[in-house]
Order: C-alpha cells, then sequence, then structure tokens
C-alpha cells in the first residue's frame, strides 16, 4: 500500500501523542504510526507522577523548571486524566539532614511552590507516614492515567484531520540524497507494508530514538535506564510521598487509584526490549517503603514492572550516567547529520512531554517556512463524555444506584458488561488487554483470575472469535499478567496465584488445550514466552537516577 502525508510522527508515547496534535492543531497534514498500541512503550510503564519538579531542583534545576510548568498547564488541559493528590518531601532518619534546607531554598529557586509542614500535620494528614519522619515539605505533585492521556491527545488530533495508525511498526526510512523523504511501516498484525511518502519525519520513539536514527544514517546516542517498580494491593497513602534526599532507588511511593506504587531503581540496559526484573531491586524496594511506611511489608505486593528511560547523550563515551539530564532534547538532523527531513525529539518526562511537542512543532514552523501558533497550553483535550478522573469509589456509587447496570464482570474494579461491550466495540484486534487498559480490568488483586475468563466469553460472542483466536485472546492476557506476578509470589499473592492457577489449568484445563485450539504449543502459565520483561544486558553498576 501507499500512502502520502505532510508530516509522518513516529511513537505512539507522550510525546508522539503530544506531537501528533500539536501537528493537527497547527494545521499540519500528519500520520502518527506505534509499533504497539498507544502508550505501550515507556508512557504505560511509568511511576504515574506529575512531578512537581521538587524532585530535580538541586541536581537538575532545568528538569525541575520543565516540570512545573507543564504540571500547571496539564491540569488545566487534561484534567480528567489527573488526580491532585499533593506530594510530600520527607526526611526520614535514614536521610542527610542538611538536605532539607538545600531543598527548600531549591524550590524557590526553581519556582515550586513549597510549604514546610510541622509533623503532626502531615501525620493526621498521613497516619501511616514513619513517626520518625523529622521534616516535611508541600508541593504540587499529583498522578496522571496515561492511556486517558494519551487516548484524549489523539482524539483530539483526529478531530482536527490527523490519522493514528498502531500496531504499524517503521522497519525503514526512505532517504534520497540526504533528504528523508518518507517511511516503510509493517502492520503488526495483518504484516501488511505500507510506504508513506512525506515532507519530514519526526522521531518520538523515546528510548527507541538512537534505532531509529539509524535508519536515516544518524548516530544517536539515547541510553536505556530501567526503572522497577511495585504495585502494593493497598492505596496506603493519598499523597505522592518522596525522601527528601538527592534522587535515590525506591524513594517515592504513588497512590495510583486503589493502589501505592513504590520505586524506582535505575539501572542501564543494553537493549530496551531486553532486560529483566531482578530480585534484588524486588528486595530493595521492599526495604525502602517500610523506611517511608512502617507496616509496609505488611501489605501484599500485587505486580511488579518495570520500562525503561530515554536517556539522550551527545556523545556516547565518558559520561558519568549519574549526570544524564531529565531535561529533553530536540534534534535538527539537518544541522546536525546534514540529513534533512529528519527531527529527533527524545529525553524529558512524561510531564514535559507537552513542552516537547510545543519546542519540536515550532522547528518543523521554521523549517517549513511557515508561522503558526502553539494553542496546546490553553486548549483543553477533547472528553466526550465529560468524565471525571475515575476513582473505584464513584464506581460503586453509580453501581448501587443503578446508573451503571448489568452484570458485574470484574469484581474488583467494578467492570460491568455493558462497559466491556461498548470498549470491545471500539477496538478492532481481540486483545482483552485493551479492556485492562480502558477499564482496569484484571488489575485489582486477582489479577484477572475471575474477570478473565469472563470477558474471554463476551469477546467470543462479541467478535465471532473462532475458538483459537478466542482462547489465544485468554492466553496471551494471563501471560501478560503472570510476567509481572512471578518475581513477588510470596504470602497471599502465592496463595492468590495457585488459586488462578486452579482456575486456569485445575478447571479450565487451558494446559491441556491443543495447540490448534490455544495458539501456543504448551500453554502452561509461566512458560509462554511473549515479549516484554526478559533477562539480559543488565550491568548493575551502571547507575542513573529518575
Ligand atoms: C521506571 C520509570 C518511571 C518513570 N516515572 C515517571 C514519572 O513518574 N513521571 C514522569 O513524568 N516521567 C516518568 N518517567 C519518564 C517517562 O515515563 C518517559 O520520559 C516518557 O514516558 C517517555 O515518553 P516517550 O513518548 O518519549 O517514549 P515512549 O513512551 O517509550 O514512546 C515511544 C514509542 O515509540 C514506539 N516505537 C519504537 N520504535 C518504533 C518503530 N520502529 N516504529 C513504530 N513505533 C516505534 C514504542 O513502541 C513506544 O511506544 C519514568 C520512566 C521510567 C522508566
Amino acid at each position: 500500500m501507499r500512502k502520502s502525508t505532510e508530516i509522518v510522527v513516529i511513537g505512539g508515547g507522550a510525546t508522539g501523542c503530544g506531537v501528533i496534535y500539536d501537528l493537527a492543531q497547527r494545521g499540519f497534514r500528519c500520520l502518527q504510526l506505534e509499533r504497539g498500541g498507544l502508550s505501550m512503550g515507556t508512557s504505560g510503564r511509568f511511576h504515574g507522577l506529575l512531578h512537581s519538579g521538587g524532585r530535580y531542583v538541586t541536581n537538575d534545576p532545568q528538569a525541575a523548571v520543565e516540570c512545573i510548568e507543564e504540571n500547571m498547564i496539564l491540569r488545566k488541559t487534561m484534567p480528567h486524566a489527573i488526580e491532585d493528590t499533593g506530594g510530600l518531601f520527607v526526611t526520614t532518619p535514614w536521610d542527610p539532614l542538611d538536605f532539607a534546607d538545600l531543598f527548600y531554598k531549591g524550590c524557590l529557586n526553581c519556582g515550586v511552590p513549597v510549604e514546610e509542614l510541622g509533623i503532626a500535620e502531615m501525620l493526621q494528614r498521613e497516619p501511616l507516614l514513619n513517626p520518625k519522619i523529622s521534616r516535611s515539605f508541600y508541593v504540587p505533585d499529583a498522578t496522571v492515567d496515561t492511556w486517558e492521556a494519551c487516548r484524549a491527545l489523539v482524539a483530539t488530533a483526529r478531530e482536527y484531520g490527523a490519522e493514528t495508525l498502531t500496531f504499524h511498526e517503521v522497519t525503514d526510512l526512505l532517504v534520497d540524497n540526504n533528504q528523508v523523504t518518507g517511511v516503510v511501516a509493517k502492520n503488526r498484525i495483518t504484516g501488511e507494508e505500507t510506504s508513506i511518502d512525506c515532507d519530514m519525519v519526526i522521531n518520538a520513539t523515546g528510548a527507541w530514538g538512537g534505532q531509529l536514527a539509524k535508519m536515516a544514517g544518524c548516530e544517536v546516542t539515547v541510553y536505556a535506564g530501567k526503572g522497577t517498580m511495585i504495585a502494593m494491593n493497598y492505596r496506603m497513602v493519598n499523597t505522592v510521598i518522596n525522601r527528601c534526599l538527592p534522587p535515590d532507588d525506591g524513594d517515592i511511593i504513588v497512590p495510583v487509584r486503589t493502589v501505592a506504587v513504590i520505586g524506582t531503581t535505575s539501572v542501564r540496559v543494553a537493549d530496551p526490549d531486553d532486560y529483566a526484573i531482578e530480585d534484588w531491586e524486588i528486595k530493595l524496594m521492599m526495604d525502602e517503603g517500610e523506611k517511608l511506611v512502617p507496616s509496609f511489608k505488611k501489605f501484599r505486593p500485587l505486580r511488579v514492572w518495570a520500562g525503561v528511560r530515554p536517556l539522550y547523550q551527545e556523545k556516547s563515551e565518558g559520561t558519568d550516567l549519574r549526570d544524564v539530564t531529565r531535561a529533553y532534547t530536540l534534534l535538527d538532523h539537518a544541522t546536525r547529520d546534514g540529513v534533512e527531513g529528519f527531527i529527533t525529539i527524545t529525553g524529558g518526562k512524561w510531564v514535559t512531554h507537552r513542552q516537547m511537542a510545543e519546542k519540536t512543532v515550532d522547528l518543523v514552523c521554521r523549517k517549513l517556512d511557515t508561522e503558526r501558533l502553539c494553542q496546546t497550553a490553553t486548549t483543553a483535550l477533547k472528553n466526550p463524555d465529560g468524565q471525571k478522573y475515575y476513582t473505584l469509589g464513584e464506581r460503586l456509587h453509580h453501581l448501587e444506584s443503578g446508573e451503571l447496570k448489568g452484570q458485574l464482570i470484574c469484581e474488583c474494579e467494578l467492570v460491568t458488561r455493558p462497559q466491556i461491550e461498548t470498549v470491545m466495540a471500539q477496538h478492532e484486534g481481540n486483545i482483552i488487554n485493551d479492556l485492562r487498559r480502558d477499564l482496569r480490568l484484571g488489575m485489582g488483586p486477582c489479577q484477572g483470575g475471575f474477570c478473565t475468563y469472563r470477558a474471554a466469553g463476551i469477546l467470543h460472542e462479541q467478535k465471532n472469535l473462532s475458538a483459537y483466536e478466542t482462547n489465544k485472546a485468554l492466553v496471551d492476557f494471563l501471560q501478560e499478567r503472570w510476567k509481572g506476578i512471578t518475581s513477588i509470589m510470596w504470602g497471599p499473592q502465592l496463595r492468590q496465584a495457585l488459586l488462578d492457577e486452579g482456575i486456569f489449568l485445575g478447571l479450565l484445563g487451558l494446559d491441556k488445550l491443543p495447540a490448534e485450539l490455544s495458539g501456543v504449543e504448551s500453554p502452561r502459565l509461566g512458560e509462554v514466552e511473549t515479549e516484554g520483561i526478559y533477562e539480559i544486558g543488565v550491568d548493575p553498576s551502571l547507575e542513573i537516577h529518575d
């Protein structure tokens, strides 16, 4: 197939979605390509924190200023994706006492609103925090739902005429006489290849940025910095809790909807697609959690996952990775490498994606010699049902008042059959994972034990799938869930896993299905390898901090 457009954006994370939205709003004809679903790279594997910038005020002031500017803007443009939790920076007995004053001054210097709280007041707000904490500062941290945000960015871009193709992997860039003239993309579901002619290509592939730039013959060094996080099954704090010390491992707990997420580690990996979660990371997270919340280990770890930070370095040699900035980088490959029609935007943070997009599209305008004002800081994103930030309590209320009708399919996250049917109608694939991202199906304490087979039944009926396709969707989903619990199987989580095994293997006999009915040779939970978190290339001595 052959297509043409003005500008192609590669990457469907926060940055790519921000860029396509900005381009479309400024009236460019544009098309976005993502090899998976939206926000399935680092943007869907992050800590969920809408930074106030507090974390960077002492060691990376430029990143701190970018964070606070964007934090304030995004609260207005995508309120339905943000929960205003606020944030605390606290000095525990393990933290350097003199850092608190440096932190306070740093906040003032970078324009991050800060207020010191007495310990009694802090404990009144967050009773489970360590009573031995000696100082506590309140800042405007918040949390953000990346799925909601990216969906809204792309939906708004579509209203301005943009096109987004998910599950389309760019396999080559077309270069003619040092000018990028298009891309070749492969549909990962059908295998079909499409060539797209364009005037300009924007590389917004995050940690994959170096691989993509190579297709145009450009050398770009983006280190992949792996970070591991654990979701605990209880929202033990309602405020984002940061240790008041220079960025370190396991020093932040983020309340995300019904759970609390501790993170992160920070280790350089050789390949952004190939890394493992290590036992030492889990132990470290659990130990560090206990320093902030002394009862931390009494709660149940629900799920563990990792993502890879895109950390740009102009030169690949002789750099201390501890100093890699969290600020973003925009590269015009015409001036840098003599390759026209090609721009890379990388580094940064989720919270700075809008500003990254604005600077990128400003550069596009300069290169195409056209003046078009950026309006993304002042326009609210599309939110068709006028929905608010979702809370489980609200879903319960809607269920009890009869507003939410139909069979209850996921008891943990209170998802009903009509909700599932609506979301299924919006997606082309047969992937139960879409239901997880859109509705949080399977994300609760049972990790899909009870709802997955029910959802598979609805999928089979609604999409007229064959037994093979339905079983494959079911096994794929279970495998994804399984990857996140293998490293934290002890206590109640182990009991839960055994119960799930009883349901899927003992009762439903998934491991006994012939290959032609399941899509996998030997569908034992945990044995079927799907892409994602797998070994090699980790050098734990190379540490970097988010
Ligand atoms: C552990 C961890 C915790 C973090 N926590 C926070 C936080 O709390 N707050 C915050 O603000 N930031 C946080 N960050 C940083 C933030 O998540 C990233 O900076 C941001 O998500 C990067 O977005 P992106 O769109 O640039 O990259 P990505 O989200 O990775 O998007 C790039 C996309 O490009 C796609 N792609 C790659 N190659 C191709 C190809 N050939 N063809 C088509 N598509 C391709 C990938 O599939 C991917 O979806 C964290 C990062 C990590 C690793």
